[in-house]
């Protein structure tokens, strides 16, 4: 049996991009090849926040601290808290995942599979998880991803399944990938990886979302956006304020939101932000 270490498993509303207000489930997967250490900071300095962080004073994933600068998910990556990211089969996760339903079956909410960065290292376990009977029912499937990981033939091959007529209901499957900017401290050309995202639109529906603060970020975004056009990509654009927590986030969600009524690209909140706090499990 396939099985998938999961930092976090919970119900909430989808805050961000295509499915913002959608009730979701949200499966968080272990693991991520970025640190992205600059969100938050000044250009070219990078947070240590989470590195001041005890691993070991800490038990459960949902009593870890916030953090305001860099990833704001670190404990989904970092080694050193791998402890609180156990590994679970996928007949477990589907009974878990079933379990959150305010119904205990899938009606209108959708499945939101994000980490860390979860077509890193999980796509050869997804088919178990998804073609589980508890499963049958799911419609909408979000993969929250930073578009740098290219698709096994093998996990294209299922993906292509959900798109053929002659299935008993079609699944849409959205690729929001959330591409890396210099602000994020990852060099441009580890993060931006125009070929790997076109080739997600063979697979399913792709939207770009930038994390932007300054008009530098959105000269950073005009960038890629060429690149990402350039190589064949028609999807839409969002772009998001940078904040995982609500002082950070207040600060620059309406400069955002004019900076995407210029450009004539869409506007992502962080819904999570306003209305929980970004705490953990929303
Ligand atoms: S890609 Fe996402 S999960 Fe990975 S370090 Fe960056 S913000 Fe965190």
């Amino acid at each position: 049996m396939s099985k998938i270490k999961v930092a976090e498993l919970f119900y909430s509303i989808q805050g961000e991009g295509r499915y913002m207000g959608v009730p979701s489930v949200f499966l968080r997967t272990f693991g991520c090849n970025f640190k992205c250490q600059g969100f938050g900071m000044p250009r070219g300095e990078l947070s240590n926040e989470a590195e001041n962080i005890d691993p070991t004073q800490y038990q459960e994933y949902k009593s870890l601290p916030l953090v305001s600068t860099g990833c704001d998910s670190y404990a989904s990556w970092d080694p050193r808290f791998k402890h609180l990211s156990p590994l679970l089969d996928t007949d477990g996760i589907a009974d878990a995942i079933v379990d959150t339903l305010p119904h205990k079956e899938w009606r209108d909410e959708h499945l939101v599979i994000t980490g860390g960065e979860p077509l890193l290292g999980w796509q050869k376990q997804y088919p178990d998880l998804l073609d589980h009977p508890k499963m049958a029912g799911l419609k909408e499937i979000t993969f929250e991803t930073n578009g740098t990981m290219r698709l096994t033939s093998a996990f294209k091959e299922y993906l292509l399944k959900w798109s053929m007529p002659d299935i008993d209901f079609q699944r849409e499957i959205t690729f929001s990938v959330s591409a890396k900017l210099p602000c994020s401290g990852e060099p441009w050309e580890d993060a931006i990886k125009p070929e790997v995202v076109c080739d997600y639109q063979n697979y399913g529906y792709v939207y770009l979302k930038f994390v932007i603060s300054t008009e530098e970020d959105l000269k950073d975004a005009e960038r890629a956006v060429e690149e990402y056009r350039a190589a064949g990509f028609t999807g839409p654009v969002y772009i998001m304020p940078v904040g995982g927590v609500d002082s950070v986030y207040s600060l620059n969600n309406r400069t955002v939101a004019e900076m995407a009524m210029r450009k004539g690209w869409r506007y992502s909140d962080r819904l999570q932000v306003p209305l929980f706090k970004n705490e953990w499990g929303t």
